[in-house]
């Protein structure tokens, strides 16, 4: 027997429809690649969307047609995606800090119609444009005054929807449609490509507004330094209309001094970054003696949060920190380290250490950890194994069948991570599988390692990776980037790891480098780690 309720489709043009009808004058404040402060509200974004879509439709675009932006998060950019989104067409994301060769090999995969970009990009574009073989449209995201001089016959933005009707008609589609393209960074091979459909990014909308995941009001000022390239800057883009929060995009200036001026002047309440942009802004407040009175949440993911950081936050500032571990493929949030009941009045240590986890999965989310065999493992919050993950906004496969089948036969995939669970379902990542050092045979997690390294005054960044060893086959090698103006000893650095680790944990050896290399999305390049240091000979080898 069917239920008898209406049939109303899942698609992402409803979340800017419902802001405009509910929140018609909450602002979009974009600080400009030319530096100024700009203001836009939903109701007029909204309108600018629909300009968008009516341009697309006069170039021909249509359902599942692809549209790519090189963009910063900007609104110019939010009309770009939900003018491409509300008409069926999809809307791909590239990286800009991909290098230029794997830009052309996206977009000519993704056989892309129309590129839309900020004029940063410029030079990458120009540089590319005869291996772009399918767009046909390039659009920079500027006006008639501040559109550049190129050889692309590209067009202005705002010229380009100027007149045009603010009456489109959009969804009709059904909402397993797809609506977004984000590749994956690919440091194994070429990158693949991440399909999000209409239906998918609602829900992850639905599951990331609750208090427990993102946790936002229509009153909340969300300043998403993570980018919309980023896998929807955590789902920002579409959450923030949806509760009808203010958004402010920082556009390509994300220092520690352009991010608090925002973070003041706007009175922002909650943010949303990787580590290094944090540890950036706790620099430049450190050094300036400054607070940060309207702050209530920062969250913080993409890669594993180091101690010092989360304390600096949470003791020093007084703002709650959200630790959040998700992937392209997950779209992407997977959990969220808001506190489990039974900790929210724990002391500050338990806290401190229970933040430092991934966190519990929302609803819509499962998880699971499993052996080499693909046995479940228990959740006793100690047993590591392959991470693997369900749920309605989770990745089946890659665009074009790339990677093949990806889930097993139970519909799990799986995430390429290896964590633990515990009873309360609590994850914790201990690494990448791929990064796990095997020391005879035992797993030893590199990612543990790095952040107790880099909680030593010392040292900037630090990066743990397994060197061939004779009798254990693999040992770990800590490479240290060091503070600026410091120069840390091996002793000092090892000290720093006494008793927070299990003694055969230690590395065999420390080595410096001028600069740890990171990859396209700010995490350490541990691939460029291992062929450099390929034919490093430990000293207990
Ligand atoms: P991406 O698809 O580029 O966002 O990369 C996803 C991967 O980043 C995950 O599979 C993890 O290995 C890593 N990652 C994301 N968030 C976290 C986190 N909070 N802690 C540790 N690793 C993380």
């Amino acid at each position: 027997m069917q239920g008898i309720m209406q049939d109303w489709p899942l698609t992402v043009d409803k979340i800017l429809e419902h802001a405009r009808l509910q929140n018609a004058d909450r602002e979009i404040v974009t600080r400009r690649v030319e530096g100024n402060i700009v203001r836009t509200t939903y109701g007029e974004l909204y309108n600018v969307s629909k300009q968008v879509s009516n341009a697309l439709k006069d170039e021909g675009i249509g359902l599942g047609d692809r549209v790519a932006t090189l963009g910063w998060n900007s609104a110019r950019h939010m009309a770009a995606w939900y003018g491409t989104m509300g008409i069926g067409a999809v809307l791909h994301t590239i990286n800009p800090r991909l290098h230029p060769e794997q830009i052309a090999w996206i977009a000519n995969h993704a056989e892309d119609k129309v590129l839309i970009f900020d004029k940063t990009f410029l030079p990458i574009v120009e540089a590319i444009k005869g291996e772009l073989k399918t767009i046909k449209t390039f659009v920079i995201f500027a006006d008639k005054d501040t559109m550049p001089e190129n050889s692309l016959g590209a067009v202005a933005f705002d010229l380009w929807i100027d007149g045009r009707s603010t009456t489109c008609r959009w969804g009709d589609f059904p909402e397993t449609t797809a609506c977004g393209l984000c590749y994956t960074s690919g440091t194994t091979g070429n990158p693949k490509g991440v399909l999000y459909s209409h239906r998918s990014n609602v829900l992850h909308t639905l599951v990331t507004m609750s208090k427990d995941a993102m946790g936002m009001g229509a009153d909340d000022v969300v300043l998403p330094v993570v980018p919309m390239f980023h896998a929807n800057a955590w789902g920002l883009a579409l959450s923030c209309p949806a509760t009808g929060a203010n958004m402010v995009m920082p556009g390509a200036q994300m220092d520690g001094a352009s991010i608090y001026e925002l973070l003041d002047t706007e009175k922002v309440t909650i943010t949303a970054a990787v580590p290094t942009v944090w540890l950036m802004l706790l620099t430049y407040l450190q050094e300036n003696n400054l607070k940060l009175p309207h702050l209530r949440k920062v969250i913080i993911g993409g890669s594993a949060i180091p101690e010092n950081i989360l304390r600096a936050f949470e003791q020093d500032y007084e703002v709650d920190v959200v630790h959040a571990w998700g992937m392209t493929e997950t779209s992407p949030l997977g959990t969220l380290g808001t506190l489990p009941p039974h900790l929210v009045d724990a002391d500050v240590d338990t806290r401190m250490e229970q933040k430092l986890k991934q966190g519990r999965p929302p609803f819509g989310v499962e998880l699971k950890i499993v052996d080499d065999d693909h046995k479940d493992l228990p959740r006793d919050g100690e047993t590591s194994g392959r991470l693997l993950v369900r749920g309605a906004a989770i990745a089946a496969g890659y665009f074009k069948g790339d990677g093949g089948d990806v889930l097993d036969e139970d519909g799990w995939f799986d995430t390429g991570d290896v964590a633990n669970i515990d009873q309360y379902g609590t994850m914790q990542i201990t690494d990448r599988a791929k990064d796990v050092i095997k020391s005879g045979g035992e797993w030893i997690s590199s990612i543990d390692i790095e952040n107790i390294a880099v909680g030593h005054p010392k040292v900037a960044n630090a990066a743990a990776i397994g060197i061939y060893h004779p009798k254990w086959d693999e040992r770990p090698l800590l490479i240290v980037q060091a503070a600026e103006g410091q120069s840390p000893t091996k002793e000092e650095v090892l000290e720093q790891l006494e008793g927070k680790i299990a003694k055969w944990w230690t590395p065999d050896d420390v080595a410096f480098v001028d600069e740890i290399p990171l990859g396209a999305t700010g995490k350490i390049n541990k691939l460029a780690l291992r062929e450099t240091f390929k034919d490093y000979k430990l000293p207990t080898a």
